[in-house]
């Protein structure tokens, strides 16, 4: 595709010398490219694609807004879809999942990054002082539902689970000697279906949020009791903050990784009154002691206490003492918050492209489950003739385990993929607020033709204050996505680029 190459050479910044790779152009891509050649809006799509960050599938809008004056009333500008490069107004997915946007999901990852990081190092509205702070990371897993394959540990030579013996009573091996790959289907799947508790972890991913909740809350009234003061006190010595992000596993549950800070009284960077190696055990005792007991699904069913698994990794990145330096040396915090970012926009493995038969199953297990719910009663109350899959007795329709249906694409999940305390570090919100009025000042600036005022630029992006302007936008949802097949190899290419570009100037950073 040289003529397209050749086109959008310049367009998409860093370096026109390298062309786009676009290797992998269908017919109907190539023929959308040409046909923008042809219609000469080569240029008005480059110039939409750069305002959406080259977002793969970004959302069309139509209709206009005015931007009044919050004060006076004055109408300082208005805008319509009709002057936007393409005659429509493209604005990014936002979707935080690399499979979905490569594009979006960068720049989530490098908001949660800059957050995660503001919160172990300071800045961006957060004291440099919090870098002294005793800190630990902390990893809570699943527990077993039954043996899965896996891609061999140290004492396996790299291949499966070559040790064990026998057969499991459906008369299946319970041993594997294959070297599977990451990338093998097979691998977090288990070695016996009929063996596996689907059931139970359905329901333990579906309480998962609640684990998590009681875990903060049990860590907050462990470190009172570790200070002596009764749990409601525990603010006026100390405070607790956290960061973390669920990872889904490869066998398709999630694990919860979490920085946890130790504050003084006084807020961020105020120094604490436990050193980091308490705050791991203390952590780790309040993680091994927190369980949920999830009710049974129907009549037919047990009651389960749930628990975290017992490979819980919890160790002291900071010991925040003066001169005692870092707890466990070979994890940096700029380190672990690049971990957790990555971690962020992982996928939960059933999306295209990836998937494999057991998450399939996890799904099926989420539905028939949601069906038994449904159905509690064994229709013992007969249909509510309301509801289409409502029942009278009122126990189905309040069991909590109808919406499965709901979440059974994320296998049960219902939780936040990364979330933090209030006082850990600056809200993403107001990150991607910065970032708005940066790309403003930038675009007033390159209109202008004046050079953008630097002084205090941080402060003034990071500012939290009232707008002054008020915004009155009257818009229609027009559709997803480019309209022209070449629009998005195009975008997803440059996507590419743009991160290839990033990576190749931190090598050399
Ligand atoms: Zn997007
Ligand atoms: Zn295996
Ligand atoms: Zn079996």
């Amino acid at each position: 595709m040289n003529a397209a190459t050749a086109t959008t050479e310049g367009f998409w910044g860093h370096s026109p010398e390298v062309p786009l790779d676009l290797a992998d152009l269908t017919d109907a891509q190539a023929a959308g490219i040409v046909a923008r050649l042809h219609d000469r809006t080569t240029g008005a799509f480059a110039d939409a694609a750069a305002r959406t960050g080259y977002c793969s599938h970004p959302i069309r809008l139509q209709g206009t807004s005015t931007t009044i004056d919050a004060a006076t009333g004055e109408v300082l500008s208005q805008f319509s879809s009709t002057d936007a490069p393409l005659g429509t107004l493209y604005r990014a997915c936002g979707n935080r999942r690399e499979s979905v946007c490569p594009a979006c999901s960068r720049v989530y990852a490098r908001d949660t990054f800059e957050m995660i990081r503001a919160g172990l190092l300071g800045g961006k509205t957060v004291p440099d002082a919090v870098a002294d702070n005793p800190l630990v990371f902390a990893t809570l897993t699943a527990p077993s539902f039954g043996h899965v394959h896996g891609t061999g540990g140290k004492h396996g030579g790299g291949r499966c689970r070559p040790h064990r013996t026998g057969v499991c009573p459906h008369g299946r091996p319970r041993s594997c000697t294959a070297q599977h790959s990451d990338a093998d289907p097979l691998v977090g799947g288990p070695l016996c279906e009929a063996c596996y508790d689907w059931h139970s972890a359905v329901v333990w991913q579906w309480h998962a949020p609640e684990l998590w909740r009681r875990f903060t809350i049990g860590l907050r009234r462990q470190v009172a009791d570790r200070l002596g003061v009764p749990e409601p006190a525990l603010r006026d010595v100390a405070s607790v903050q956290f960061a973390k992000v669920a990872e889904y596993q490869l066998r398709g549950l999630v694990h919860f990784h979490a920085l946890i800070r130790l504050d003084g009284p006084d807020g961020p960077g105020s120094s604490a009154p436990l050193d980091g190696e308490v705050l791991a055990q203390v952590a780790k005792d309040a993680a091994r002691s927190v369980v949920v007991t999830a009710p049974p699904v129907d009549g037919g069913d047990v009651p389960r206490v749930l628990r975290f698994g017992k490979q819980l990794d919890v160790r002291c990145v900071r010991s925040g003492v003066p001169d005692n330096d870092d707890g466990t040396d070979d994890l940096r915090p700029e380190q672990v918050a690049g971990y957790l970012a990555k971690y962020s926009t992982k996928s939960t493995g059933t999306d295209a492209g990836d998937s494999r038969p057991h998450h399939q199953r996890l799904v099926r297990t989420c539905r028939w489950l949601a069906e038994r719910a449904r159905t509690a009663c064994r229709g013992l109350a007969g249909p509510d003739p309301e509801d289409d899959d409502g029942c009278l007795c009122g126990q189905c329709a309040d069991s909590p385990y109808r919406l499965l249906t709901k979440w059974a694409h994320m296998l049960g999940f219902r939780g936040h993929f990364s979330s933090k305390s209030r006082r850990y570090s600056i809200p993403l919100g107001r990150l991607r607020r910065a970032r708005a009025r940066f790309q403003k000042l930038k675009a007033d600036a390159d209109r202008d033709g004046t050079p953008m005022d630097t002084a205090d630029l941080e402060n003034r992006l990071l500012a939290d204050d009232e707008d002054t302007t008020l915004v009155i936008g009257h818009w229609a949802y027009a559709g997803t996505g480019w309209t022209n097949p070449g629009d998005k190899a195009l975008a997803d290419a440059a996507a590419a680029r743009a991160r290839e570009y990033a990576q190749w100037r931190a090598a050399r950073r």
